[in-house]
């Protein structure tokens, strides 16, 4: 990346800044409600190489993207809605810290990643959380990792308009090795939560469906609308203040069946990543395969944003002998999760592949995620 980075631009660099992918072990959809998730974070990132200009002006290139040259843009200038493609996420990042009142030095920027883009494993954080990291950084802002994951979340969803909740930007900044994060959304309280697949015996399988997903989408937007639209005829703030002793009643006061399914969702969703971090307290991680799987059903049934590839993935894994699966991700595409025995991830990779070959389906990308290396 060193000499990718002094080839475009001319100069060395300061240093390389990174941030991870992440899946979420469970906890779907109930961010924007206000509720728990429970990340960990991938052993793959984006990777941020970058010098520190003193003009005002971002120059940003990737390996991923579309062509060569940087884009260029004066951090002054940059305005929401303005900028457009994937330069827009880390100019978003610039905007964002510019916005807050800090002062944002120029920077040329480098960005390789590994993070598959559009498979629901968060490519979008990690590429703006590996800027956030590396423009504080080089104009010495001094802001915690709790802020600069909100701010990157504003710049993906004011800059680049895409509405996602803080749960992607938190678990690329917060995570760490062999543990998941237990994130409350609406205090951002956090705790680390032992996740330990080694000594478990265990693994995580990642099944990127390749079916693309699109957080702009109207099915995501749907979904957000109508848990709002559910809470305010509920007249709470946030679908999280129903408690699961409270569901039969709220539900039975929803008219609208579809609400009464997001909500059934929402509730019995975030019930179930605080029962799965209990059981992760005791090291009993393979007993929240029954959580993924209740999780799945839910998202499948009630949430309806699941899909038939993903439907296919997560029963021809568990098929194969995995302690549990579900969808992550925003829905209608993107990848689904098997927690496998560490000695089965392959014969049970092989299965799902089978089942797509016989459905006629392109063949899914399937890795093995340890918790980030130590
Ligand atoms: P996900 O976060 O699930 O991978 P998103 O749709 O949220 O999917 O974000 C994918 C978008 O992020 C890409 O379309 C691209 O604009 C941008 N992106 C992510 N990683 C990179 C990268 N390494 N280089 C350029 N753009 C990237
Ligand atoms: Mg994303």
């Amino acid at each position: 990346m060193t000499r990718a980075f002094a080839d475009l631009f001319g100069v060395e660099p300061d240093g390389t800044w990174s941030a991870p992918g992440r899946v979420n072990l469970v906890g779907e959809y109930t961010d924007y409600n206000e509720g728990f998730v429970l990340p960990t974070a991938l052993p793959l990132a984006a990777r941020a190489t970058a010098a520190r200009r003193t003009d005002g002006v971002i120059k940003v290139a990737s390996a991923q993207g579309e062509r060569a040259e940087p884009v260029e843009a004066r951090i002054a200038d940059l305005r929401p809605g303005a900028a457009g493609g994937w330069s827009s996420y880390v100019l978003g990042v610039a905007w964002a810290l510019a916005d807050a009142g800090h002062t944002v030095a120029g920077a040329d920027l480098y960005i390789d990643s590994d993070v598959p883009i559009g498979a629901g494993l968060s490519s979008s954080a990690a590429l703006e959380c590996a800027t956030a990291l590396a423009l504080a950084e080089l104009s010495e802002i001094d802001l915690d990792r709790t802020a600069l994951a909100r701010l990157a979340q504003r710049a993906e969803n004011e800059f680049v308009g895409v509405p996602c909740g803080v749960l992607d930007q938190m678990a690329s900044l917060l995570c760490v090795p062999g543990h998941a994060l237990l994130l409350d959304t609406r205090s951002l309280e956090m705790r680390q939560v032992p996740f330990d697949l080694e000594s478990a015996g265990l693994a995580l399988l990642v099944v990127d469906t390749r079916v693309g997903h699109d957080l702009g989408n109207s099915g995501y937007t749907d979904r957000r609308r109508a848990c709002e639209r559910a809470a305010s005829v509920l007249g709470v703030a946030a679908l999280r203040d129903v408690g699961p002793d409270d569901l039969r009643e709220a539900l039975g006061r929803l008219a609208d069946p579809e609400l009464v399914r997001r909500v059934r969702h929402v509730v019995t969703e975030d019930a179930r990543v605080l029962d799965a971090a209990r059981l992760l307290d005791e090291g009993r991680v393979a007993d929240i395969g029954p959580i993924l799987n209740a999780a799945h059903a839910s998202i499948r049934d009630d949430f309806e944003s699941s899909c038939a590839e993903l439907d296919a993935a997560v029963e021809a894994a568990i098929g194969a002998g995995a302690l549990g699966a579900r969808m992550i991700g925003g829905g209608f595409g993107g990848s689904a999760i098997a927690l496998v025995g560490a000695d089965a991830t392959a014969s049970i990779a092989l299965a799902v592949e089978a089942r797509f070959t016989a459905a006629g389906w392109r063949a899914p990308l399937c890795f093995v995620a340890a918790p980030v290396c130590r």
